[in-house]
């Protein structure tokens, strides 16, 4: 007989007894008997987790009298290892495995060979599937494929019996491996604790058993054939679309999508009758195990590939589609992802979101900014978080220790807990900052502006007292949407915020789409196959083509404005030029609504920001035309240092606070000297308390920061005497061998400035 035959067989009998009317625990005495017999083993026994430790629910060869007797800590015994690995052992001789135990209840010396597999629910072993025999043999791969599937029907009976209570299933956490700390980049700084969630969440697995063979084998040529349409337009997707190493994992889920094994392999499974689900999971645990044998770090990369891949499949065939967003969070979350783009984060409820980690991620990636806005922690670059931290695991997040700790013990969540307690003390402490202005001991007043994009995000003015929106990021609208937002919407929403700001300035920047930005509703004629997104046709350059899109939002701009003083700033401006056609833009469409007799601004106030380093050369000419001039420092260093920053290979490597930054930067604002322009940063860069004081220190009076760094900011402002840091900078930037970043902070501490 074939193998898929043996095996459909005792899928066959098993289907009977399982629709039966027969009461669980009958159930399991039948399963014992049609798995030894089928197998011809002289034992054949359940195990299943009850109040922690695994008891011996059913067997057949065992004394009788040991059912509900017999019970083993997870890792206890062959059994115990079994669960606490969540993996297969195949044994010629039990008693030479190192973690045998012998248990003179069953009645078991007489046997030699062992084999078990897990019986899995919830990514949890919450039970053992075990087979013995007499004669010391190790199982065909065959017979523990038949108890891999026979395991994987008893996970569902004890999903419908409820078998297994699911306290004892989360606790399991816990247990099985333990607590685990892991080390990432502090992309957002923060804490926050819940359970974690995949953004791709593991599909769950309803029915094992076939109905309809030919079905099945459908269902399965079909989502094969999507996944690999998926996965030859990855490319373009946020999860792919930025970062460094996409394109090897790119080709890694190419070779596996095409891989003719592995269709054949889940073919064979539902040959066997399983539904195209089980079939999958089937053939992946298998891998699993094959995997595990060979102990290379290289492979276990792969894995993880092949995993999501199997994960997409799954997905696919079972329709469950969406991501963790769309279920919607149950409770507070830690969001894992290998990475994500902004709009996918901005679907997330924010009350919920505690935390995020991702596998890759970098420092000014839209998608932190975003975070940074939603005042969500974030650590990035978290190697091994996926092997690590199992759906629904309790996770500890330090973004700004860069640690996370998954699966706590008492002691370790305790601590945690004081942590953070201090930390809201600290957050508390900087919003009685409320009303304090920003002003240096010497008495000069700085402005300290706030970033936002979103409705939500005014809030944050009044909470924090910044001196306005120094730069409002109108494309968040553009991309949280599904489909161009139409002029209306877009007025409405900057008439919203101007209304929120009450007296204070609003600074609307057009919108900066392109790049790691990408919306896939325009422009994917160009944009998605740009090879260097970050340097292609994005921000005003596309703006400016697409003339029609500008046209809208400078109408926008203009009649939410009425009556008011209008803030535009235009982004990525390489050439004066660039300025001059896009405020041409906003002149015709003024004059528009003149002739229409339409409320217009009362002033409208223009300025550009300077993230092209090439501007830098040409601010005598642009100066004059500006009401006022904003230093994008994440575009700016990148652009500076040739390195992009969404790739989180480079993520550490070039130091805000290096002399090429500082040196470009002082040059800036000496230029601007005089000329009667108001000067500032809106990057990330003047949200950070040792960067904010280089930059004070090099003549900037005003900073548009992230809102949570509003309070430190002034915290940071209020102690600095501006005469004795810019002597200090002056001396520091005169002598080569200073290292800044130590020679600051060292200047700071002499002061008694703090840093975190
Ligand atoms: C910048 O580049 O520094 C900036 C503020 O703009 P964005 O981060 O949106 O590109
Ligand atoms: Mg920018």
């Amino acid at each position: 007989m074939s193998a898929a035959a043996s095996a459909r067989q005792i899928l066959t009998r098993l289907h009977e007894v399982m629709a039966s009317r027969m009461h669980a625990q009958g159930k399991l005495d039948r399963v014992v008997q049609i798995v030894g017999e089928s197998l011809t083993s002289e034992v054949c026994s359940i195990y299943l987790l009850r109040e922690g430790m695994l008891e011996l629910f059913a067997t057949r060869g065992l004394n009788q009298s040991a059912v509900h007797v017999t019970r083993m800590a997870i890792g206890e015994g062959l059994t115990g290892t079994i669960a606490d690995n969540v993996e297969t052992l195949n044994l010629a001789e039990a008693k030479a495995h190192p973690d045998f135990q012998y248990r003179p209840e069953t009645g078991e010396d007489k046997f030699h060979s062992f084999a078990g597999v897990p019986i899995v629910y919830r990514e949890r072993a919450v039970g053992v599937l075990c087979v013995q025999h007499v004669d010391p043999r190790r199982y065909e791969d065959v017979e523990i494929e038949a108890l891999q599937t026979t395991a994987m029907v008893l996970s569902e009976l004890i999903a419908n019996a409820e078998l297994v209570d699911e306290e004892d299933v989360l606790s399991l956490g816990g247990r099985e491996t333990g607590p685990q700390t892991l080390t990432g980049l502090t992309l957002v700084k923060g804490l926050g604790t819940g359970q974690a969630v995949y953004h791709q969440p593991r599909v769950q697995i309803t029915q094992v058993m076939a109905e309809d063979i030919e079905a099945e084998r459908q269902r399965v040529y079909r989502a094969f054939d999507k996944m690999r349409e998926q996965i030859d337009h990855l490319a373009g997707q946020a999860e792919f679309g930025v970062g460094g190493e996409h394109e090897e994992v790119l080709e890694t889920y190419k070779m596996f999508a095409y891989d003719e094994g592995w269709s054949r392999r889940i073919n064979e499974a539902i040959d066997s009758g399983l539904t195209a689900e089980a079939a999958i999971e089937r053939v992946q645990q298998h891998t699993r195990m094959r995997m595990r044998e060979i102990d290379d770090a290289l492979l276990a990369d792969r894995m993880h590939d092949l995993e999501d891949l199997a994960n997409r499949l799954l997905r696919i065939v079972s329709g469950q589609l969406g991501t963790a967003a769309s279920q919607g969070l149950r409770r507070d979350t830690i969001l894992i992802a290998r990475n994500l783009g902004p709009a996918e984060l901005l679907e997330y409820d924010r009350r919920r979101l505690k935390g995020v980690i991702l596998e890759e991620g970098s420092l000014t990636a839209h998608v932190v900014i975003v975070a940074r806005a939603m005042g969500v922690p974030v650590l990035g670059r978290t190697q091994g978080v996926r092997g690590a931290v199992r759906e629904g695991d309790e996770v500890l997040l330090d973004a700004t220790a860069g640690q996370v700790t998954v699966r706590p013990s008492t002691s370790v969540s305790e601590a945690f807990a004081a942590r953070f307690a201090k930390s809201r003390e600290k957050q508390a402490a900087y919003a009685e900052l409320r009303d304090v202005e920003p002003t240096t001991k010497c008495g000069t007043r700085i402005e300290v502006m706030m970033n936002a994009g979103l409705r939500d995000d005014m809030s944050a003015l009044a909470m924090t007292g910044a001196d306005g929106v120094g730069l409002f990021r109108t494309e968040f609208q553009f991309l949280v949407s599904a489909t161009l937002p139409q002029r209306e919407r877009q007025m409405k929403l900057y008439r919203d915020v101007i209304d929120a700001a009450g007296d204070k300035p609003v600074i609307f920047r057009t919108v900066d789409i392109g790049g790691d930005k990408a919306v896939p509703y325009l422009a994917s004629d160009v944009a998605n196959n740009d090879e260097n997104p970050a340097m292609g046709w994005r921000a005003l350059r596309l703006a400016l083509e697409r003339e029609g899109l500008m046209k809208a939002q400078a109408r926008a701009l203009l009649e939410a404005g009425a009556g008011r003083s209008l803030y535009v700033m235009f982004p990525m401006v390489s050439e004066v030029w660039e300025f001059d056609a896009a405020k041409a833009v906003f002149d015709e469409q003024l004059q528009f609504l003149r002739s229409k007799k339409k409320q217009v601004p009362d002033a409208i106030h223009y300025g550009a920001m300077l993230e092209v380093p090439a501007l830098a050369e040409m601010l005598d000419l642009l100066l004059p035309k500006l009401s006022f001039l904003s230093v994008g420092t994440n575009d700016l260093t990148q652009f500076l240092f040739a390195a992009d920053r969404a790739n989180p290979m480079l993520a550490e490597r070039y130091d805000w606070l290096s002399r090429p930054i500082i040196r470009f930067l002082r040059r800036v604002t000496r230029d601007t000297e005089g000329s009667g322009i108001s000067l500032g940063v809106c990057g990330e860069m003047g949200g950070r308390r040792l960067e904010a004081l280089a930059l004070l220190g090099i003549g900037f009076r005003r900073l548009s920061i992230t809102p949570a760094a509003v309070g430190p900011i002034k915290e940071l402002i209020c102690q600095v005497d501006l005469a004795e840091l810019e002597s200090a900078m002056e001396k520091f930037l005169a002598d080569p061998g200073v290292h800044l970043r130590s020679a600051l902070s060292d200047w700071a501490a002499q002061q008694g400035i703090e840093f975190d």
